[in-house]
């Protein structure tokens, strides 16, 4: 199965799809996450990256466009895949299209905006893996250490309070009008995120179910 997670940043996304990843055992594809690592190895195209993602602005299109056909291309993508953080804009959803990749199923997570400055003014990430955690709602069992690889937690830059202002803004821009071209190809569910994980995650499985 085909899925794309929507929702504004912070949402949930990111933990939903490690969920339905180990569930369905398909790979989550976290464009967001690419960047990070390429911004860490200092490649080119971190380099190229770099002040948009600081600013909490979007990378161009064709940058996102190209790292996500080198990975749709890998191997472990052929039984299916979750794309988390990608379409962010129209034209990279028109850019799936043409490539010829059919989408199953778009769950759109929705989330207050007010939520969505709580929750991500408490996200800590691990250096290291990745990992997601909050200091309120998924707090990791040792301060600031990583439950699966014992890396140092650290904020986000784009975490910072103005910064996800930004995002949201750009959100509300340029990546909630997907939800509409997601409805007219009928493949949009849409989910209420809850307060506990848990919850969301009996409703995005209800919802790919369905
Ligand atoms: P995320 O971890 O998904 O919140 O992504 C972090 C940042 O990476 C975003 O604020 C953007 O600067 C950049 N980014 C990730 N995915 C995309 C995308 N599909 N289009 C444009 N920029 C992206």
């Amino acid at each position: 199965m085909n899925i794309i997670l929507l929702g504004a940043p912070g949402a949930g996304k990111g933990t939903q799809a490690e969920i339905i990843c180990e569930r369905l055992s398909i790979p989550t594809i976290s464009t967001g996450n690419i960047i990070r690592e390429a911004l860490k190895s200092g490649t080119e195209m971190g380099l190229k990256a770099k002040s948009f993602i600081e600013a909490g602005s979007l990378v161009p299109d064709e940058v996102v466009i190209g790292i996500i056909k080198e990975r749709l291309a890998k191997g472990d993508c052929e039984n299916g895949f979750i794309l988390d953080g990608f379409p962010r804009t129209i034209p990279q959803a028109e850019a799936l299209d043409k490539m010829g990749v059919v989408i199953d199923k778009v769950i759109d997570i929705e989330v207050t905006d007010e939520s969505i400055v709580k929750r991500l003014s408490g996200r800590r990430v691990c250096e290291d893996c990745g990992a997601s955690y909050h200091l309120e709602y998924k707090a990791p069992k040792v301060d600031g250490k990583c439950d699966k690889c014992n890396g140092t937690l650290v904020q986000r830059k784009d975490d910072h309070p103005d910064t996800v202002l930004s995002r949201l803004e750009v959100y509300h821009k340029e990546t909630e009008p997907l939800k509409a071209y997601y409805e007219k190809q009928n493949k949009l569910v849409i989910v209420y995120g809850q307060d506990e994980v848990q919850d969301t995650t009996k409703l995005v499985l209800q919802a790919l179910e369905a």
